[in-house]
C-alpha cells in the first residue's frame, strides 16, 4: 500500500460556487443530471417521460463554470445545445432518504446551463450506448450563485432562456416531472449524497443549438441568473 501523501502532480481543486450573502464558496463534489423532466422537451426529443423513476447521468466536477465566463466551442460537435436548468446544492449528507425528509438535505438552489453536444448524445442513443461524449462535456456545467434555501422555494417560478435577447425557453417550475425532494430522495437510494453534491433537474422545452459569439442568459424567478458567451472553437 501506498501510505506517502506525496503527490506526482498537484491534485485538482474542486471547483466552487459562490453563495449569495456568503464569503465563503461552495465547493463542487459531484454533478448529477436529471433527463426527461419535463414533458413538453420530452416530446421535442421524441421520447416519453419515465413516470415509474427519474433517470440520470453525470458531468465530472471539473466541468463547472461559473456565470459570466466565455467558453470556446468544444470540438466534436456541429449541434451544441443549451438547456436552462434548475439546480440543486445538497448541504448535508442524505442517503435513503423518504422525500418528506429531503428537504433537510438541500443547502440552496441556482440557476444552470447543461451544455450539451447533441449530435453525439442522440448517436449514442440511437446505439444504445452511453451519452457520456455529448453530456461530460469540459467547462460545460455552467452555474449562477447559489440562494440558501431558506430564501427560496420551488412553486411555480418561470423558468426561462434567451439566445442574443431571443427568448427561447419559457416555463415554470411547477412543470417539473419529478419535484426537487423526489429527486433528492431518489438519487440517495443510489449514493451517498455529500455537500458539494449539485444535481441539474432537467431543462424545459425549446433546446436549440449556438454558434461561436451568442450570449446565453438563463433566469429562474426568485434566482441568480446564469450567463455564458460561447467562444471560437479552439
Ligand atoms: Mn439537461
Amino acid at each position: 500500500m501506498n501510505t506517502s501523501t506525496a503527490r506526482l502532480f498537484p491534485s485538482p481543486e474542486f471547483p466552487t460556487v459562490p453563495v449569495r450573502g456568503e464569503t465563503a464558496a461552495y465547493p463542487v463534489h459531484r454533478i448529477f443530471c436529471v433527463g426527461r423532466n419535463y414533458a413538453e422537451h420530452a416530446k421535442e426529443m421524441g421520447v416519453e417521460v419515465d413516470r415509474e423513476a427519474p433517470f440520470y447521468f453525470t458531468k465530472s466536477a471539473l466541468a463547472t463554470v461559473q456565470t459570466g465566463e466565455t467558453v470556446a466551442y468544444p470540438p466534436g460537435t456541429e449541434n451544441y445545445h443549451y438547456e436552462m436548468e434548475l439546480v440543486i446544492a445538497i448541504g448535508a449528507p442524505a442517503w435513503r432518504v423518504s422525500v418528506e425528509d429531503a428537504a433537510k438535505a438541500i443547502y440552496g438552489y441556482s440557476s444552470g446551463l447543461d451544455m450539451t453536444r447533441r449530435d453525439l448524445q442522440l448517436t449514442a442513443r440511437a446505439k444504445q450506448r452511453p451519452w457520456d461524449l455529448g453530456k461530460d462535456v469540459e467547462r460545460s456545467a455552467v452555474i449562477g450563485p447559489i440562494t440558501r434555501a431558506a430564501e427560496f422555494t420551488v412553486r411555480d417560478q418561470a423558468i426561462s432562456l434567451s439566445v442574443n435577447g431571443e427568448v427561447k425557453q419559457d416555463a415554470k417550475l411547477s412543470d417539473l416531472v419529478w419535484k426537487v425532494e423526489e429527486i433528492v430522495s431518489h438519487l440517495s437510494h443510489f449514493y451517498h449524497l455529500e455537500p458539494g453534491d449539485l444535481i441539474y433537474t432537467g431543462t424545459p422545452a425549446g433546446v436549440g443549438a449556438v454558434v461561436p459569439g451568442d450570449r446565453i442568459l438563463g433566469t429562474i424567478d426568485g434566482l441568480d441568473p446564469v450567463e455564458l458567451t460561447v467562444g471560437a472553437p479552439e
